[in-house]
């Protein structure tokens, strides 16, 4: 190749060697040199494999697809593809699958701005969408128009940690030609696999868990139709929604630990709620493998004896009770994200669920006491020390 000799303007690339860096090297490179025309076009035509222009493709990017599509147990020859944030994966399968005169189910509890562009955007550009509650496969159902193209949901909802119907739905999906889009953030491939469970679609935050630092935004999707998945990395590609070759590094490195954190985190978490569940002043905590739970079966068939890193509780004493929990708990970031390395704690009446009215909060279970943990990989004896001296500080409240 003529580049590895180095250009006019850049002299000296970097040096060869018969030995390869153990790591992947850092590529932020926005476009890459072919040494003719007929090699440009063989690289175009898919003879030859070669980047052309960073938009389209890169290495990082592509290595850390391979990993996520791993995971995900992602068929033969299908590679998923990455966005800017996960947002940025919603709209690339949302955008780039439907169309106008479409219609689109999705969860009610799914996160909030995949709601907020399901009520806005999606119906301007002629997509028809329903909310509905995706832990009764009846419910589905009775959304279903003749025009309904995609269901899309979360397994496990956030903050109630309530389970979708998964195999109600599936069943649907597949009884009506429907394309099932699984966002599995929450649950990640080491709680549930989608594609094992019929899920033709899914898509990933890769800011939260799998990257696991909360010093990356990304995005992932993958469809398992080769023709489906061909046309997400257009309408990606078109849109210049690609993750910045650093990003994908950075998120590269994250990946390596995936396993050990996912473990350590849910472990701990476990402990949290088991100890949450017991302690005066908590009115009511959740957990998907705690036998209280309002699915407690479905988790068990759903997840695999998985129960993550996510616990949810509701304190007595209303606001002024998590006012005081909040100041107790000084030393665990009051922060809006999840599957950071650090634990994080979220107040969905006075954040994501501040828009919603009282009573249909109420109705979902978000009280004012109510607080969702993302649980991280602190000593857990010190994190459950400060959860219950918090607690203890609320009650007094
Ligand atoms: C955070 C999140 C998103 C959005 O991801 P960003 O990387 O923040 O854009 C989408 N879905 C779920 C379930 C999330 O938790």
């Amino acid at each position: 190749m003529k580049n590895s000799k180095g250009s006019l303007m850049r002299p000296f690339p970097a040096p060869e060697s018969a030995s390869r860096p153990v790591t992947t090297p850092l590529f932020p490179t926005a476009v890459y040199a072919s040494d003719t025309p007929d090699m440009l076009d063989a690289q175009y035509a898919g003879e030859l494999h070669g980047y052309t222009y960073s938009r389209e493709g890169h290495p990082n990017a592509d290595v850390l697809a391979r990993m996520i599509d791993r995971l995900e147990g992602v068929p033969e020859g299908i590679t998923g593809t990455l966005a800017g944030s996960g947002m940025g994966s919603v709209t690339n399968v949302l955008m780039g699958l439907l169309a106008a005169g479409d219609h689109l189910i999705g969860g009610s509890q799914l996160y909030g701005q995949t709601l907020q562009m399901m009520k806005r955007d999606l119906p301007r550009l002629g997509i028809e969408t329903s909310l509905t509650d995706t832990t009764s496969a009846e419910a589905v159902a009775e959304a279903i128009r003749p025009n309904t193209k995609m269901i899309l949901i979360e397994v496990v909802s956030n903050p109630t940690l309530a389970l979708a119907d998964v195999a109600g739905i599936a069943e649907l999906c597949k009884a009506k030609g429907i394309l099932l889009a699984v966002d599995n953030t929450f649950t990640t491939p080491h709680g549930f696999k989608p594609f094992d469970h019929g899920a033709d679609i899914v898509i990933h935050s890769v800011t939260k868990l799998l990257a696991g630092h909360a010093d990356v935004l990304l995005g992932y999707c993958v469809a398992k139709d080769p023709e489906l998945n061909a046309r997400l990395k257009q309408f990606n590609v078109c849109t210049g929604m690609t993750a910045s070759p650093f990003d994908c590094w950075q998120a590269e490195r994250g990946m390596l630990t995936f396993d050990l954190r996912f473990e350590r985190a849910q472990a701990t978490a476990v402990r949290l709620a088991d100890m949450l569940a017991d302690l005066p002043g908590v009115k009511k905590t959740i957990y998907p493998l705690h036998t209280s739970h309002p699915q407690y079966q479905r988790a068990q068939a759903l997840l695999n004896g998985q129960g993550g890193n996510m616990v949810s509780f509701e304190l007595d004493g209303g606001r002024a009770a998590a006012n005081a929990f909040a100041r107790a708990a000084e030393a665990i970031s009051f922060a809006p994200t999840l599957g950071d390395v650090a634990t994080t704690l979220s107040h969905p009446a006075s954040s994501s669920h501040r828009c919603i009215s009282i009573p249909e909060r109420e109705a979902q279970g978000v009280s004012e006491g109510f607080y969702r943990v993302s649980v991280g990989l602190e000593d857990p004896e010190a994190l459950l020390a400060v959860f219950a001296q918090a607690v203890e500080a609320a009650r007094g409240a």
